[in-house]
């Protein structure tokens, strides 16, 4: 068994779309970014990539290649799926939780885990989303900003 975890935040800005988990969320702010900025795709691709040991979301999609801008996370989540499998491993189970101040989660969190299971091409009970506010305190209580943190298990095919 091996074990990584991934951490991200990203700022809450106008004009753009809010994607998280590969669902876009009825809000008026959105996640400023290079790519689609889907903070809790992002950190469950680094807990992945954490636990095989083959570095960070930055070294394999960097934000200065403009390929990338724009991006579909689901694309490097896909990616990162492919990478660990062709290293000899397969995924256990991933947590993750989103902290948000708003909007609420909630009524979004079954759509994320069917859409993150699928892409990760694991159960829906391998794979759980949290949602929690950081009550008022600091940047993401203020709403400025979402983070999110992500554990991921994997074992030797
Ligand atoms: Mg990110």
């Amino acid at each position: 068994m091996r074990v990584g975890i991934g951490y991200d935040v990203h700022r809450l800005v106008e004009n753009r779309r809010l994607i998280l988990g590969g669902v876009e969320i009825s809000y008026h702010l959105g996640l400023l970014g290079h790519s689609d900025a889907d903070v809790l795709t992002h950190a469950i691709i680094d807990a992945i990539l954490g636990a095989a040991a083959l570095g960070d979301i930055g070294t394999h999609f960097p934000d200065t290649d403009d390929r990338y801008e724009g991006m579909d996370s689901f694309i490097f989540l896909r990616d990162t799926v492919l990478k660990v499998k062709a290293g000899g491993y397969q995924i256990e189970n991933i947590d993750s939780t989103v902290i948000a101040q708003r909007p609420k989660l909630a009524p979004y969190i079954s759509e994320m885990r069917a859409r993150l299971a699928k892409t990760l091409d694991i159960a829906v009970a391998q794979i759980n989303v949290k949602a929690t506010t950081a009550e008022e305190l600091g940047v993401v209580g203020e709403g400025k900003a979402i983070v999110a943190h992500a554990i991921a298990c994997l074992s030797q095919l």
